[in-house]
């Protein structure tokens, strides 16, 4: 049987085993997590609106159906591409081989801090599950201790930086800024709520910057009703500690903010893994494919989703580290295989456009969808809202997690309240 492994449980490995199945072959699907994380919704489980398990799914239950995958928790360290062989490390175990006929590299993007100092030490980046809820405990807390030293208000010790003004940090800033004046005000009705800050900072002279500029310009003007502050043209030079346990974020402008909780959302670049391959690499770190997304000089491993550098056969620009391109590069790659396999030559990737979107807190967000015939259409507002509630139920795994997530946003909605807000004491109870 012809043996596929694919790394990486995340949109594109996900797409690829499941297009594979009824194919003839053996999936081995190996990931570092046991889980499939929906990273779009993150930010909801940092600001206390969703719990981790509503946007994660357990990838062997995803599988359970499809005979032809075994799923493998472990860290795929290594790889020999003309072995043909993947190394992987498995906790409490020696590393172990898996041979391949195919190979789809589907790792995704880490967080990166373009090696601004500081950053690494003292920011919360929001990539995975343990960043949200870190994020989460690391406001709760704050606001907690806030209750009994009321001079953490006056020091700026409450205060979020946001640093990014892509969709993760305009998101963030949008539902804290929610939390804050809707949950936590009421929450700790002694302590002055409103005066607490959230700037989202962004080097670029506007927000979202995959939108067009009246977009970019309808989420500044929206984050700033809402009380966010909004430093646009203006970088992160450095994060540094007070000795206090706060921090202060200085600008590339030589001015800076106090803050209790710095967020970074500014950037990704490839899994490490890309390096660990050998291969030509792009601008940040992505693996350079060619037309069919396999590797050159390598046409049985495909690179797809956010480690790789893939684009449109025919177009220089590679594509965005959004889920679709990842999701429809997995698909594509299941089909050369398959093609092969049958053998058939293989057929250049096409990347079809469906859209971006971003929220920027209850009823507001901005969505554009590129239509043939009709150039960009733009939906924005309570449209655009139910547009982005309706498209994230839609993509999101598993009906438990569709339930959930559909009844915590009507409770929401309805009450201003949010479920999320528990701080668990992190080590095992008393027994006596
Ligand atoms: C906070 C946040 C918000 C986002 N919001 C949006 C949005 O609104 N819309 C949108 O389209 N996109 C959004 N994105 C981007 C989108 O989530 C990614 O583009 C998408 O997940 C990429 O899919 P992927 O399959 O390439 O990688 P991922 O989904 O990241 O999956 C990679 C998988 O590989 C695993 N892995 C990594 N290295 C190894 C290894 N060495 N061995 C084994 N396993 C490994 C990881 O555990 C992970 O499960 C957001 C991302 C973040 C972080």
């Amino acid at each position: 049987m012809h043996r596929v492994v694919i790394v990486g449980a995340g949109f594109g490995g996900l797409a690829a085993a499941r297009a594979l199945r009824d194919a003839p072959v053996h999936v081995d699907l190996i990931d570092a997590n046991n889980y499939h994380l929906f990273q779009p919704l993150l930010y909801q489980v940092a600001t206390a609106g969703l719990d981790g398990d509503d946007v994660a799914y357990a990838v062997r239950g995803i599988f359970r159906r499809q005979r032809n995958v075994t799923v493998h928790l472990g860290r795929v360290a290594a790889a020999d591409l003309d072995a043909r062989t993947v190394t992987v490390e498995r906790a409490g175990a020696a590393p172990s081989t898996l041979a391949y006929d195919s190979l789809v590299v589907a790792a995704g993007a880490v967080s990166t801090t373009y090696g601004v100092p500081g950053v690494a030490e003292h920011a919360i980046a929001l990539k995975d599950l343990d960043d949200a809820v870190a994020l989460r405990r690391a406001v709760l807390e704050r606001f907690e201790r806030a209750a009994v030293d009321h001079g953490m208000l006056a020091r700026r010790s409450l205060d979020v930086v946001v640093c990014g003004g892509g969709p993760t940090g305009v998101e963030t800033a949008g539902a804290m800024m929610e939390l804050f004046t809707k949950v936590l005000a009421k929450d700790f009705r002694d302590l002055d709520v409103a005066s607490v800050q959230v700037t989202v900072v962004e080097a670029a002279p506007r927000l979202l910057g995959m939108f067009g500029p009246a977009s970019s310009e309808r989420a500044r003007r929206t984050l700033e009703r809402r009380g966010v502050v909004v430093r646009l043209g203006v970088g992160v030079d450095r994060v540094s500690a007070d000795g206090h346990g706060d921090h202060r974020v200085e600008l590339t402008d030589g001015t800076s903010l106090p803050a209790g909780v710095v967020v970074w959302a500014a950037g990704v670049r490839a899994s490490p893994l890309a390096q660990a391959l050998g291969v030509e690499l792009g601008r940040g770190g992505r693996i350079v494919v060619g037309d069919d997304l396999s590797v050159p000089g390598h046409p049985e491993v495909f690179a797809v989703g956010d480690v790789a550098a893939s684009r449109t056969a025919g177009e220089d620009a590679p594509l965005p580290q959004v889920a679709q391109p990842a999701i429809q590069g997995g698909r594509h790659a299941a089909r050369q295989i398959v093609r092969r396999l049958k053998g058939r030559g293989s057929e250049p990737f096409s990347y079809h456009d469906k859209g971006s979107m971003a929220t920027i807190g209850r009823h507001d967000a901005v969505a554009e969808f590129p239509r043939r015939w009709l150039g960009v259409q733009r939906l924005s507002g309570f449209v655009g809202w139910l547009a982005w509630l309706g498209l994230h139920i839609v993509y999101l795994i598993g009906f438990r997690n569709r339930a959930n997530v559909l009844v915590n946003w009507a409770w929401n909605y309805l009450t201003f309240d949010r479920a999320s807000r528990i701080l668990p004491s992190g080590g095992p109870s008393d027994v006596d």
